[in-house]
């Protein structure tokens, strides 16, 4: 469609010549719950002035129909002036209002007005998602982040219905069959941050208040909502409690009162992210309100959502990135802040384990790709924006920034923040904005925070950090050097660790260094004369951002020993750089899933052992010589059968080793045991057999072929909820048959009209190592559908279909030679369409030529 992909040379120029005075938006959902009613009313006025009377412009509306556009008094003919994605606006005066009055519709991708109906009781819930330009599916605007502006929103909507959007009702008028509710007027913010969530949502109240300095008080209401059919799931209470930690946190450290007024905090359904930032109305995924037993790692993997989103209240909606490429300014920093105030703040002590072996990961895989990035990036557009919402501007930035706490101190560092919230209140900044005041809270002075930026900031890749240890005849260190390889050499502030065996066994850290890092080869003074250690560990405490390799000595002890380090963090730390190493070619996949066999049992961390359940699937599917496939499987089975027997009954471990089970299970034994298990014939002494519990033996044994559509269909009788429906979804299309497979690819080629939620569960489903040969023929025809796709469908179901159907599981060179064939014949499909490729395509070359390293 012209005009979708919004560039940034068009929004620079519509800044040049506007400034937005403010908004009026009203939205009529009063037909929702009627299915027939494909749109609902939308009727926004602006007010703007122009810098150049005379002048053109556009205002962007991306809806199926406009009833009428007036212009300073003067009717425009929608037909002339709307093209689908833009309104025409020409003749500008220096003061300007806008009425645009549209039928938008109701969204079943997750992006603009979502609309959902709960299967447990036909009730109809609705919500928005914009980021970063899906604003304008729902009201008419300048979307781009630096033309703020405050809102009056005013909905109508069924008289049962309950409406919250950023700012507070002002008031709720009646009428016949609905009620109007009239917000009071937003501060100034970007149009991808409002927002307006409606339905007979439950709610639960609370609040948060603090002295400010002027001996007045500041009165925060907090509100946590979530479907009728979850309330009873609903856990607010310990929502709220990390919501008042953290909102003490940041207003203490960040030295800015919160200024929006209100907390909400919104649970919704088929949420297309983890959770947004929207002033005073944050949305979160649903999947974080637990109906079943969770870890204690989902519980802390959720508040640190809650602290990112709070986090951006100042990082992001207070102070908001220009343009895109400056998106790391909140995402690198709320992603940080989230792990920083879950450390000090909550009862959540091990958020910096999980951030090394988790978070990081993601960094490293993003950072390996071809199409890496610098952390501030150069986003030419809106379509570019939606895909740098990766690894490298959430992980990376994050990882980076805890290096700039090591570089410049904690208190620098907050100091800076502080005062970059005074300077920019309200506004809008680039990078430089942000280098400014760190040069002189840093106390590293303005060239070193130049340099620093530059090394950091500004240029990709990762930098892999080796220790070099030579002894003399009495096995003292003569020299231990770190060494530096990666296509740009840093400043790298980190700590090297040295570990000794204690007489029964365990590893402790025995001496640690701090030092700076730069080149190629730095030699650690201070170690030298010390007797050598059995594990060198660079950048131990995980200070900055690198890939850890060992000497040859440390991996050995790592092979024999690795569950023997005592320290979480370290031990997390090793796991990651066997992982690296592994993805890598260094380890074979069979060493790293011996280390797995051996010490996972151990792992006393629930993260960590979660994590090494994903990675040791993905190196038993992707790295794994296929001529050992099976053998390793087997192994993984057995040993998480062993461990599951093991472990404490009713543990977070036992949880997980149930659901390792279920996920490595082939052999009858396995897969007997899982019957039982479902059927109630075979207990395991503490494991609960619940409800998400039970999907994921469902859809273990559908893919092995155990389950009949019949059963899947009784067990969503036992379970008609949104995430029943899902996983049935799911299960069914893992069945080990072609109709199965055809069915389920059918469903998302086929029907643009299946919700985004639904084309996930049935591309996950769809997609089973067990099932490489059935699946082989769709391979040709996904490269034949790329671009059509990406052209008909919505960018968030795109992506979905780019991903999901991939062929990954064909990891031979016919599919690599495939993969390469249809970038070379496609140079000039969409850029974005093309990153995503290249990276499944660089996941696949990875895959072979871990294979070939495994295959020794
Ligand atoms: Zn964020």
């Amino acid at each position: 469609m012209p005009g979708k992909n919004l560039s940034r040379d068009e929004a620079q120029a519509r800044a040049g010549i506007l400034s937005v005075d403010g908004y009026e938006v009203r939205l009529d959902v009063t037909g929702a719950p009627d299915l027939a009613n494909a749109t609902f009313r939308s009727t926004t006025t602006i007010r703007f002035s122009c810098s150049e009377p005379g002048a053109s412009t556009f205002a962007d509306l991306l809806a199926p129909s406009v009833r009428a556009v007036t212009l300073n008094g003067r009717a425009l003919d929608p037909a002339l002036v709307f093209d689908g994605a833009r309104v025409a606006l020409d003749e500008l005066a220096a003061e300007n209002v806008l009425v645009v009055d549209a039928d938008c519709a109701y969204s079943r991708t997750g992006e603009g007005l979502h609309r959902f109906t709960d299967p447990a009781d036909g009730e109809t819930y609705l919500y928005t998602h914009y980021e970063p330009a899906e604003a304008r599916r729902v009201f008419a605007n300048f979307e781009q982040p630096d033309l703020k502006a405050p809102y009056l929103f005013t909905v109508t909507a069924p008289a049962a219905w309950d409406v919250y959007a950023n700012a507070a009702e002002r008031e709720v008028t009646e009428q016949a069959g609905s009620r109007t509710w009239h917000f009071l007027e937003t501060k100034p913010i970007s149009t991808y941050l409002t927002a307006v969530v409606a339905g007979p949502y439950h709610v639960a109240r609370d609040h948060w208040s603090r002295e400010l300095p002027d001996g007045s008080t500041l009165e925060i209401p907090l509100a946590a909502t979530c479907r009728k059919s979850l309330a009873r799931y609903f856990d607010a209470e310990e929502i709220f409690t990390v919501t008042k930690q953290g909102l003490d946190f940041f207003h203490d450290e960040f030295d800015y009162p919160y200024p929006f007024g209100k907390y909400d905090q919104c649970f919704v359904p088929e949420y297309n992210i983890g959770a947004m930032e929207n002033p005073g109305c944050v949305t979160f995924r649903e999947d974080f309100v637990f109906r079943s037993k969770v870890t204690e790692a989902a519980y802390e993997g959720r508040a640190n959502v809650i602290l990112h989103e709070m986090a951006h209240m100042w990082f992001g909606d207070l102070v908001t990135m220009k343009w895109w490429d400056d998106l790391w300014l909140k995402e690198s920093f709320a992603d940080f802040m989230g792990s920083f105030a879950l450390r000090e703040a909550t009862k959540y002590q091990a958020a910096w384990v999980t951030f090394a072996n988790q978070r990081k990961a993601w960094a490293y895989r993003q950072d390996q790709y071809p199409t890496t990035h610098p952390i501030t990036a150069d986003i030419r557009d809106v379509e570019a924006a939606k895909l740098n919402f990766d690894g490298i501007t959430y992980a990376k930035g994050a990882a980076v920034l805890k290096q700039l706490v090591a570089y410049a101190g904690r208190e620098g560092f907050f100091e800076g923040a502080r005062r970059y919230f005074q300077q920019h209140a309200f506004g809008n900044t680039v990078l430089g904005d942000l280098l400014e005041v760190l040069a002189v809270t840093s106390g590293r002075g303005e060239q070193a925070m130049a340099d620093w930026s530059k090394a950091w900031l500004q240029t990709a890749g990762v930098n892999a950090l080796t220790p070099q240890v030579t002894v003399d005849a009495e096995g003292r260190i003569t020299e231990l050097a770190v060494l530096q390889d990666g296509a740009t050499l840093r400043p790298h502030r980190i700590a090297v660790g040295l570990y000794d065996r204690e007489p029964d066994g365990t590893l402790l850290r025995t001496a640690r260094v701090e030092l700076d890092v730069s080149g190629a080869r730095t030699v650690v003074e201070e170690l030298a004369g010390r007797p050598r250690p059995a594990l060198v560990l660079v950048n131990d405490d995980d200070l900055t951002y690198c890939k850890i390799r060992f000497d040859a000595d440390s991996l050995a002890t790592l092979r024999t020993s690795l569950g023997d380090i005592q320290d979480t963090l370290a031990r997390a730390l090793a796991w990651s750089a066997c992982w690296n190493l592994t993805r890598d070619g260094l380890l074979p996949a069979r060493d790293y899933l011996e280390l797995v066999l051996r010490f996972a049992g151990r792992e006393s961390d629930i993260g960590v052992l979660q994590t090494l359940h994903t990675q040791a699937k993905g190196a038993l599917e992707f790295f794994v010589d296929p001529g050992h496939r099976a053998r390793s499987a087997r192994q993984l089975a057995d040993c998480a059968l062993r461990e599951l027997r093991a472990a404490a009954p009713g543990s977070d471990h036992q949880l997980a080793w149930a659901r390792f089970l279920a996920i490595t299970a082939t052999d009858e034994e396995h897969l007997v045991l899982l019957e039982g298990l479902l059927a109630g014939t075979a207990r395991i002494d503490g494991l609960e057999v619940d409800q998400d519990l039970r999907w994921s033996l469902w859809i273990a044994l559908a893919a092995e072929g155990r389950a009949t559509a019949e059963q899947l269909a009784a067990e969503l009788q036992r379970d008609n909820t949104a995430s029943g429906n899902q996983k049935a979804t799911q299960a069914l299309a893992a069945r080990p048959t072609a109709e199965a497979k055809a069915a389920a690819w059918s469903a998302v080629v086929d029907d643009d009209s299946l919700p985004n939620a639904m084309v996930s569960a049935q591309t996950s489903g769809f997609a089973q190592a067990g099932q490489r040969e059935l699946i082989a023929p769709y391979a040709a025809r996904y490269f034949e559908l790329l671009e059509t796709i990406w052209a008909e469908r919505s960018i968030e179901i795109a992506i979905r279909f780019v991903g999901g159907f991939f062929p990954r599981l064909q990891t031979d060179d016919a599919t690599l030679a495939a993969t390469d064939a249809w970038l070379a014949d496609h140079p000039d499909a969409a850029a974005a369409l093309r990153r995503l490729v290249l990276e499944s395509r660089d996941e696949l070359a990875r895959a072979l030529r871990a294979q070939a390293a495994d295959r020794g």
